[in-house]
């Protein structure tokens, strides 16, 4: 039988995300509770992300993966950072006051940041890792695909922002996709196939 993995997050968008990329790892992930609430009280990602990953695995008695990430734009002085998901009430309007604020600023560089730690059933942190995208905020939005600051992030590399990006290139260059490769090893450690 595999071992579970919970997934110290309400989001279900997220659970079937981490599916896919931790699909090479002999683990059943599972959802937390909603019983369970963590409050993100942390000043920096890392503590969020270690916060919600001790709190479950604590309380389940069971090993807990968890993240935290968002978009830090170096004019705006790293906002909206841990910001980010509460910068508006929707995406459009999250996006709407970044553009206003580096309305007339020609230094638009900007990352995404993820910070992701695993941690064991007696609420220790056993893997912490980060991954980082650079990139550039457009004067407007472009593409469709993705989620909340997507189409005005224009990635470094490709010059395509996230929302013009299919999956797949999206896992390769993200943050996310970044943070959570380093992880595969150790988590097959842990999660052996036999
Ligand atoms: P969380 O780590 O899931 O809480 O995400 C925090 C917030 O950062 C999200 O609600 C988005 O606004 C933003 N964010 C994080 N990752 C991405 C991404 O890959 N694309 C666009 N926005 C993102």
């Amino acid at each position: 039988m595999k071992k579970l993995l919970y997934l110290a997050s309400k989001n279900l968008g997220k659970i079937s995300e981490y599916q896919k990329l931790l699909s090479d790892v002999n683990c059943e992930l599972a959802l937390q509770p909603d019983s369970i609430e963590v409050v993100e009280s942390g000043k920096t990602f890392r503590e969020n992300a270690v916060k919600k990953a001790c709190e479950v695995s604590k309380k389940l008695n069971n090993y807990a993966i968890a993240d935290d990430s968002g978009l830090c734009i170096e004019s705006l002085n790293g906002n909206p950072g841990i910001y980010s998901s509460r910068y508006a009430n929707n995406d459009k309007d999250r996006i709407r006051r970044v553009l206003s604020e580096l309305e007339g600023i020609h230094n638009r560089n900007a990352y995404f940041i993820a910070n992701v730690c695993v941690a064991s059933p007696k609420g220790e942190i056993i893997l912490d890792v980060e991954g980082k995208c650079f990139g550039t905020i457009l004067l407007s939005g472009r593409g469709t695909n993705g989620f909340g600051y997507d189409p005005i992030f224009e990635e470094l590399s490709s010059r395509l922002t996230f929302a013009e990006m299919s999956n797949d290139i999206k896992d390769n260059l993200s943050h996310r996709g970044k943070a959570i490769c380093k992880l595969i090893p150790e988590l097959k450690k842990i999660f052996p196939d036999y």
